[in-house]
This record gives C-alpha cells, structure tokens and sequence, in this order.
C-alpha cells in the first residue's frame, strides 16, 4: 500500500499507526536513502506504542532499545555493517527472541535475514517535504491495513 506524507508528523503518525498493527516479534525493514524519514517513521513507531523516551539515530551503536511501551522496541540502524554476519554477531536472533518489535534502517545490508518482514520503503516525492512511503507485508507476516 502507498501513502503520502507531506510533513515529518504525517510520515510519524503513519508509524504509530503501523505500530498498532504488529504483534511481538514482528521485524519492519526500511528502506530508503539518507535523510529519506527512516529515523522519523520509527519515532512515531516508538510513540504508537506507548514508549516515552526520546528516539535518536542508532548509526553509531547499532542498536537502540526502547522498553518503556507496552512491548520493547529494538531499533537498529546497519549503516555501518559489511553484511548478515555482523548481524548475527551483534545477537539478533536473540532480539528476535525478545517479544519485542525489531525496527531495520539499511536493511539492504542484510535483506537475506529479513524476508519475513514488514517492508517500509520511503522515497522523495515532489517538493523537500513530500514522501513516498510503500508499506507491504512481507513472507510469513500477515496483512497490514492502516
Ligand atoms: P533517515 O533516518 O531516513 O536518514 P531522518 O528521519 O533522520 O531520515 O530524517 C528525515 C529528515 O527529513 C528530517 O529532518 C525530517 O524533519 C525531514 N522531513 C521533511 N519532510 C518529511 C516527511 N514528510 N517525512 C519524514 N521526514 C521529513
Ligand atoms: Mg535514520
């Protein structure tokens, strides 16, 4: 499904939204270039599921977790991974474990890993503030409809 957001608070309102739909252990893949609205869409997972803290950029540390919602959110950014190996290093399958949902930034650098997952792809659209956000469920993931 194809949504447009012509703000940063459209494109989190459609991540809370989203948010609303997962169940634990559910993984979203993002896709998208730098500065795309990855970070943003997270943000409002994050507030969709009830978590408080402030949500920033993992580049630097891989991963963030967030534990404060109703279910854990585990935050990841690959940017600086060489590949799927340097996930498993960093204790994936665990997370995955965790009852949590797990958020992917550059999922491209792992795309063999997260074939189950729900896949957000976001691309400029006309004008700086305009976004092109592709939602599709993907393997074994039921449907979403937001
Ligand atoms: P990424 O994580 O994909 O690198 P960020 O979410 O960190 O991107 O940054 C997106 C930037 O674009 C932010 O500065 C945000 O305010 C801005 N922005 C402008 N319009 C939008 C929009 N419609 N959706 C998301 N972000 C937007
Ligand atoms: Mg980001």
């Amino acid at each position: 499904m194809k949504y447009y957001t012509c703000n940063t608070d459209q494109t989190e309102a459609l991540g809370a939204a989203l948010a609303e739909q997962l169940a634990p252990g559910d993984v979203v893949a993002f896709f998208g270039d730098l500065g795309a609205g990855k970070t943003a869409f997270v943000r409002g997972m994050a507030r969709g599921l009830g978590i408080l803290e402030s949500v920033t950029s993992p580049t630097y540390t891989v991963v963030n977790e967030y534990l404060s919602g109703r279910m854990p959110l585990f935050h990841f950014d690959l940017y600086r991974l060489s590949g799927p190996d340097d996930l498993f290093d960093i204790g994936w399958e665990d997370y995955l474990d965790r009852g949590g949902i797990c958020a992917v930034e550059w999922s491209e650098r792992a795309e063999e890993l997260l074939e189950d997952a729900v896949r957000v792809t976001i691309r400029m659209a006309d004008g700086p503030d305009s976004r092109e956000i592709t939602i599709e469920a993907g393997g074994n993931h039921a449907a979403v409809s937001l």
